[in-house]
């Protein structure tokens, strides 16, 4: 086929794509009739909850936290867990981590709001070997693992019972300023008491309550306030939220500069235990409980990972969506999913910056993924932009290219030719 031939057969159908809010995906695009399906696909990011107890046990009722809710301890493999999981599917899985069973020096006694003990707080029984083995399973595997802040114990205790939750009310206003600050300072010393590295970059309120923007009488938000901290990135639902209506991207809001991301609902119980997942994501977030990870036998933990890698694997072979490598690549990428347009016009893609350049704040890089459908096998090529095709897979006559594009130069427009090859 010649050059010619091939651009004029190649007339293709756009795929400007836009936000596709809580809508569940797509089913693939027809690709038939040397049509191209074009997409900026939304990347997924795995966020565990609960991490950090050593106890499993349910407390609520004796106005301690809910903790795991689990029929055991916690152990080491529980940590291997989440790095395994990381390891099997290429992901650094963000472990939304409490702290306060960390705590070698009973420092928290000077925190009283933070535990069920206040004054009288005492962690010695948690104190351990184990503690160092899971700290080394942690920093030893940073691209696997990323700790994510979630609270000191994850409740408030303004006298002898606990309010939810640590740093917001059941309305999702803001604790008291000084409070928060105080939380979040002994929160790094518990960092540092167990080497567990700097403060963390992202957040997942607990118990998911949280304000987007000012609460009620503050004068600075909750967003504001951990920013200060280096906090770039929270995730939490919108439907528990405050004020999410507020949220000017739908699955995302910029608060204070902060990106807060909604979770949606998670595909389990926040309590199942030993139980295999099933189910569709239909948000960038693919949320969990750190029992929904593990098994009631710690050796067996792989069996649950196990079958996660292959409930989520399928997602990076879609073209609508894709397994973000980190933090840093999931933000990138929700941006230009949302803001960055892309249309089939001829024989070259066209991809339109304008929203995005607006958003600069939010990309740490000039990176983002787009995937291309085609019956043919083609080659891209651009004056524009860095590019790397590879073919993620050839089913039923369609390939699938992942097209990594590297913005080198500052563009509001870019255009990526396809040849036959
Ligand atoms: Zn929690």
């Amino acid at each position: 086929m010649t050059r010619r031939e091939f651009t004029r057969k190649s007339a293709i159908i756009g795929a400007g794509l836009a936000v596709s809010n809580f809508v569940p995906f797509k089913g693939t695009m027809s690709v038939r009739n040397n049509e191209l399906n074009v997409t900026i696909p939304m990347p997924i990011q795995i966020v565990i909850d609960d991490v950090g107890w050593w106890s499993g046990e349910d407390g609520n009722k004796r106005q301690e936290p809910y903790r795991t809710g689990i029929s055991r301890n916690h152990v080491p493999a529980d940590y291997q867990a989440i790095v395994d999981l990381g390891i099997k599917l290429g992901v650094r899985p963000q472990a939304a981590t409490i702290l306060c069973e960390w705590d070698r020096e009973n420092i928290l006694r000077n925190l009283p709001t933070s535990t069920w003990m206040r004054e009288k707080w005492d962690n010695s029984k948690w104190v351990g070997a184990w503690l160092d083995e899971a700290a080394d399973i942690i920093r030893n595997n940073q691209n696997h693992f990323e700790l994510t802040m979630h609270g000191i114990a994850h409740e408030y205790w303004q006298d002898e019972n606990f309010t939810r939750a640590e740093w917001a009310d059941r309305s999702g206003q803001m604790r008291p300023l000084d409070q928060v600050e105080l939380h979040l300072d002994y929160y790094e010393k518990l960092l540092d008491q167990n080497q567990l590295g700097p403060f963390p970059t992202s957040f997942v309120p607990t118990a998911f309550l949280h304000g987007f923007g000012l609460t009620g009488a503050h004068k600075i938000s909750m967003a504001e306030v951990i920013k200060k901290r280096g906090i770039n990135y929270i995730n939490t639902p919108f439907y528990s939220m405050y004020n999410a209506e507020a949220a000017q991207f739908g699955i995302f809001g910029i608060d204070s500069g902060v990106i807060t991301v909604d979770r949606g609902e998670d595909l389990l119980h926040w309590d199942d235990f030993g139980k295999k997942p099933g189910g569709v994501l239909t948000g960038p977030t693919c949320g969990l409980h750190w029992p929904n990870l593990l098994h009631p036998d710690p050796s067996r933990n792989s069996e649950i990972v196990d079958s996660w890698v292959k409930l989520l694997k399928p997602y990076n072979d879609k073209p609508e969506t894709m397994l973000a490598r980190n933090s840093s690549s999931f933000r990138n990428q929700l941006v230009h999913h949302v803001c960055t347009k892309v249309q089939n016009r001829g024989d070259q893609i066209d991809i339109n910056f304008l929203e995005t350049n607006k958003m600069k704040d939010q990309l740490s890089n000039n990176k983002l993924t787009v995937k291309i459908e085609s019956e043919r096998k083609l080659t891209f090529i651009s004056d524009d932009l860095k590019i790397s095709d590879s073919i993620t897979s050839h089913e039923k006559g369609i390939y699938l290219y992942n097209l990594e594009i590297d913005r080198i130069k500052d563009l509001e427009k870019a255009v990526v030719k396809i040849e036959a090859s």
